[in-house]
């Protein structure tokens, strides 16, 4: 197993652990979140549909079956009422036919007609009675079936209507009447007349109206359902049930009934009560010539009996859509989940530095497409992997050899060091030794331009050991081998170390040095030699490039600090070389000045010395007018270093 450590291993790292992210969103922290979630979505679709398309299926059988329903019970109601019609119109015309026979033609009504009437019960079966007057109302003939339906006395009032109608030429249909004991019957009269226009008496005749029963119960409606006959007063007149026709109902109050015959706008069917009280779906047909009308109904359960059936294929499908979708989704899981998650394995295998991660996916598909990928990615990786392990244990090693040499150098380094300091500082010390001997032993007994070239030999070899001295402090700050040795330190007896000895470089009366120490500063706690230094070198720099006016030092005593500024008025520095005055070997560029002495090192000590002793350094320059450094230290180092 390869094993990732570099920086750009961490890279990668993120980058797969977005990848993994992802993947992680379908997957999610739950375990089968992707399966439930296209679960729910096959559910909810396939079903939602099925649901949708059922209930709208339901909606339109419900419509359809009570339009079409609606449409056929009316039919059925028409065409009986038709037919009821038709039969009263036959009873009609028979009668007719019997008030043209030639005896009438030849001798009007005489008793014999009794023989054309009994021919009429023999042809019209629901016939009980006929009987014949003339235009005076005097009977002339009758016969009956088996006895007469009404008492003779009883015939005067409906006869007297029905001679009416026969004098205009038109049939009479008397009002529905129960004969008692029996079924109900009416009274049908037709004119007698000789010759067309000659009216000489009327044929009338008590129809026994339970033959229309008979038709009536042709009719079907639906399976259970039946149609029956209603006056306009509610009587019941015919029914397939004749012992409800006997019972003599009344059935005006019934919402079926009113509506028929209210004349209002009639709807095609009515879902309302039936005579028993059950919940029916009735149509209704009015047969005008009679005042009648005939009502078709069936239990309203009939009418659901379809919307029940849809709604159970409805279910059925309902289930094997779930079904359906279950299979799905079991599915989508084994196609789309489960290689998914072996994807999100191997990507989880190479974020934990597993580069001989591959994936066996199978699909035949996207999925699979995706794992082949995975894999070339994974086996690039692999690839790009070693050569960067092995590009890193070669520079490794050339950076070990590197660093041995560089340590080798150093140790050359601090030899010479070493060296230089032991054989440069002695010699030149001997030699500013003897020049002082020599200067002081030969005093008054040497010409003076000899004198003279020995205190240029003097001077020379101190600016000699001078230099060395700063070559070898520099050196031994950019090995970390200065140490601080703290000290109580009087600042006050420091500076005026310090100037005493600066003060014999000064140029003659031109310089003034002015000193400015606060009172109350108190010793300092700070490695003397250093701070000795930092002030020396600054004077030095001020006394080197100042020719005329003063060079003021002065020290305060500032938020626990100590504030040291040498300010000069010489020939101050140009703006591009005040960022760089520290930096070690920086001289600037000092056209004016002839005999200048400097190694470029001076300020750069200030600088490191500053630091060491835990302080800061700034300066302000303006060309021509001056320059103005400033040093702030702590006044107890030691304690500056532990904050
Ligand atoms: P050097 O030994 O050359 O004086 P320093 O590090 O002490 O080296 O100074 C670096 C440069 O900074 C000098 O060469 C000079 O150009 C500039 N400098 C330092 N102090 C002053 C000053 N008081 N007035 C003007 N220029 C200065």
């Amino acid at each position: 197993m390869l094993r990732i450590r570099s920086g750009q291993a961490l890279n990668f790292e993120l980058k797969m652990k977005k990848l993994l992210d992802l993947i992680r969103l379908n997957r999610a922290r739950k375990q089968g979140r992707l399966v439930r979630h296209y679960f729910l979505a096959s559910v909810i679709l396939i079903s939602g549909g099925l649901f949708t398309s059922g209930l709208l299926e339901v909606y339109f059988v419900y419509q359809e079956s009570w339009e079409h329903l609606g449409r056929v019970q009316k039919e059925i109601a028409s065409a009986t009422a038709f037919k009821i019609e038709q039969y009263v119109e036959e009873i009609e015309r028979t009668m007719r036919s019997a008030t043209k026979t030639r005896e009438i033609v030849r001798d009007g009504l005489s008793p014999d007609y009794k023989w054309e009437l009994r021919r009429l019960l023999v042809n019209s079966p629901s016939i009980a009675e006929a009987v014949a007057f003339d235009a005076t109302g005097a009977k002339h003939a009758e016969a009956w079936r088996v006895r007469p339906v009404r008492r003779q006395n009883k015939w005067r009032s409906s006869s007297q209507a029905a001679l009416e109608k026969a004098k205009e030429g038109k049939s009479y249909f008397g009002p529905v009447y129960f004969a008692e004991g029996t079924g109900p019957y009416m009274t049908i009269a037709v004119p007698i007349a000789r010759f067309a226009g000659e009216f000489i008496g009327i044929l009338l005749a008590e129809v026994d109206l339970k033959y229309v029963g008979q038709v009536l119960s042709s009719a079907r409606v639906g399976k259970a359902g039946q149609a029956y006959l209603v006056t306009s007063s509610g009587d019941l007149i015919a029914h397939p049930d004749l012992s409800l026709v006997l019972q003599k109902r009344n059935l005006a109050r019934l919402e079926q009934v009113e509506a028929a015959f209210s004349g209002a706008a009639r709807p095609n069917v009515l879902v309302t009560q039936n005579m028993q009280g059950e919940k029916v779906f009735t149509s209704f047909a009015l047969i005008p010539s009679l005042s009648w009308a005939v009502l078709a109904e069936q239990p309203i359960e009939e009418v659901y009996a379809p919307l029940y059936a849809s709604m159970l294929r409805t279910s059925g499908l309902l289930l094997i859509g779930f079904a359906v979708a279950l299979l799905a989704t079991l599915l989508v899981r084994r196609r789309v989940v489960r290689p998914l998650e072996s994807l999100r394995q191997g990507v989880e295998r190479i974020r934990e530095g597993d580069l001989s991660a591959r994936l066996d996916v199978k699909t035949g598909d996207e999925i699979e497409i995706l794992a082949d990928e995975f894999n070339d990615m994974a086996a690039h990786l692999r690839e790009a992997y070693t050569g960067l392990e092995r590009k890193v244990a070669e520079r490794t090693q050339a950076l070990t050899i590197a660093n041995e040499k560089l340590e080798k150098a150093s140790k050359h380094k601090s030899q010479f060091l070493a060296n230089v300091n032991h054989e440069l500082r002695t010699p030149v010390s001997a030699i500013i030794g003897y020049a002082r001997l020599v200067l002081r032993a030969t005093e008054g007994q040497i010409a003076p331009l000899q004198r003279e070239n020995l205190q240029d030999l003097l001077q020379n070899a101190e600016r000699l050991l001078h230099l060395i001295d700063s070559l070898l402090d520099f050196a031994k700050i950019e090995a970390g081998r200065m140490d601080v040795r703290v000290e109580p330190v009087r600042i006050d007896a420091l500076i005026d170390g310090a100037t005493s000895t600066i003060e014999p470089l000064l140029n003659d009366g031109n310089v003034r040095l002015i000193r400015e120490i606060a009172p109350g500063i108190p010793a300092l706690s700070t490695d003397r030699e250093k701070l000795k230094q930092i002030v020396l070198n600054l004077l030095d720099n001020a006394v080197k490039f100042t020719e005329r006016g003063q060079i003021r030092i002065v020290a305060t005593q500032q938020n626990g600090s100590l504030k040291l500024v040498v300010a000069d008025t010489g020939i101050g520095i140009r703006e591009e070389d005040l960022k760089q005055i520290f930096e070690e070997f920086h001289r600037g560029d000092l056209p004016g000045i002839k005999q200048y002495r400097g190694t470029g090192l001076g300020l750069a000590i200030v600088k490191r010395f500053v630091t060491l002793l835990g302080g800061d350094i700034a300066v302000e320059s303006e060309l021509g007018k001056g320059s103005s450094f400033t040093v702030v230290l702590p006044l107890d180092v030691k304690q500056s270093m532990s904050e």
